[in-house]
């Protein structure tokens, strides 16, 4: 084989490949990020209770320290002195690590390519592009799942500026819950960024999407129930997350996986953007180490409580709403914000199993994995 192009091949710029590749690249490593969209754009915003620090943090744009969730029992308003939920604008995110990139002599990002087969020898990878072909040492491959999840969060949302002054800034509606039009659990989440701004997004918990059109007719009845006067739509954002235990993709071996590919969507939340900073931090460090990392796997514990939980949800999923709400109002302050985050702690994971309702838990833990 040919003399490595680069230390480190990069498949996909998105969130995973653009975290790993900004460590990487102050590490003064030797990579290559390959990426098919020719240009970003502000396409996400990206929330989450921050755990731990991470190379981003001053794309925050917004942060709150108030969160409510309303479910069949009534409002369920939570804060914490210590956590604060934060977004970030995806646009922010890229724009710096594009600058990163672009600062370290020995980083490059390839905009415009796409990844396709990868093959190895003892020599390294071969990685063929639609613009020809790269050698490297290791590969990271960030590409999204190719497998359709039997369970997930699928939503559509605007961010909206508004004649009128409807929001309170000062609070995030996490999860307001609605009669469900999916198969599953629905709500709405609103993010405001201003009493005339925010994002309202409305989601679903459920084995397959309701679509396009029940969304569409969905978020605009809930836009109108604002009451907001004139409004002006200034994004739109729709996902379609994996909610499912162990959803990972097998690599190749000898490949890094990484993002929703490689199991970094909360597998009872789709929270994701905290679990592909840590996973890029363990890679990093791995990498600097010279070992081969392994993607992140939940414990045995963390894994039954996310089967428990989705087990519920996808059989019973009329009982979704006050089991969310339960958990907001039970479990400690602070401790659901970090096990929603991915904590592993046992005292968090504690905190969370006694504030849940024993008996559908229970039969849920007698079914078979
Ligand atoms: C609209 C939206 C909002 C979200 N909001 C939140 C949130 O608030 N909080 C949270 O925790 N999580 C959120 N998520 C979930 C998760 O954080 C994101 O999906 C995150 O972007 C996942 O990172 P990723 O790197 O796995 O995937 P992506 O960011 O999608 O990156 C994958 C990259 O691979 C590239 N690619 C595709 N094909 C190829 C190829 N053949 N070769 C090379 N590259 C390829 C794509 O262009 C893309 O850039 C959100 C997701 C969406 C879609």
């Amino acid at each position: 084989m040919p003399r490595p192009d680069v230390d480190i091949a990069i498949l996909g710029g998105g969130c995973a490949g653009l975290s790993v590749a900004v460590r990487l690249a102050l590490a003064g490593r030797s990579l290559l990020v390959i990426e098919p969209r020719a240009q970003y754009v502000d396409d996400r915003a990206w929330s989450f209770w921050r755990t731990a620090p991470d190379p981003f943090e001053d794309c925050v744009r917004a942060s709150w320290s108030r969160w409510e969730v309303g479910g069949p029992g009534g409002a369920v308003c939570r804060g914490s002195a210590h956590m604060r939920y934060q977004t970030v604008a995806a646009g922010a995110v890229y724009d710096r690590a594009q600058s990163l990139i672009a600062d370290s002599p020995l980083a490059a990002l390839s905009m415009g390519t796409s990844a396709n087969d990868l093959h190895k020898s003892p020599d390294g990878w071969r990685i063929e592009t639609d613009t020809g072909t790269l050698h490297a040492n290791h590969v990271i491959d960030t590409r999204p799942p190719r497998r359709i999840p039997t369970y997930g969060q699928f939503f559509l949302g605007r961010e909206i500026r508004t004649e009128r002054p409807v929001f309170d800034p000062g609070s995030v509606q996490l999860m307001q819950f609605r009669p469900a039009r999916s198969r599953g659990v629905d709500f709405v989440y609103i993010l405001p960024f201003a009493r005339d701004c925010a994002l309202v997004e409305v989601t679903s918990f459920a084995p397959t999407s309701p679509g396009r059109a029940v969304f569409e007719d969905w978020l605009e009845t809930e836009i109108a129930g604002l009451q907001p006067g004139r409004f002006e739509v200034l994004r739109e954002e729709t996902g379609a997350l994996p909610m499912e235990v162990g959803f990972a993709e097998p690599p190749q071996p000898g490949v890094i996986r990484m993002g929703l590919g490689g199991g970094a969507a909360r597998p009872s939340t789709g929270y994701a953007f905290t679990r592909i900073q840590s996973q890029a931090d363990h890679v990093a460090e791995a990498l600097r180490r010279g070992a081969m990392p392994r993607t992140l796997r939940d414990g045995l514990a963390t894994r039954f409580m996310d089967r428990v939980f989705l087990q519920v949800l996808q059989t019973m999923p009329e009982r979704g709403p006050a089991l969310f709400e339960g958990l907001f109002r039970n479990a400690a302050p602070d401790r659901l914000e970090r096990f929603l985050s991915g904590s592993t702690h046992p005292a968090d994971r504690l905190s969370v199993m006694t504030s849940l309702p024993t008996l559908p838990f229970l039969r849920a833990a007698l079914v078979p994995a």
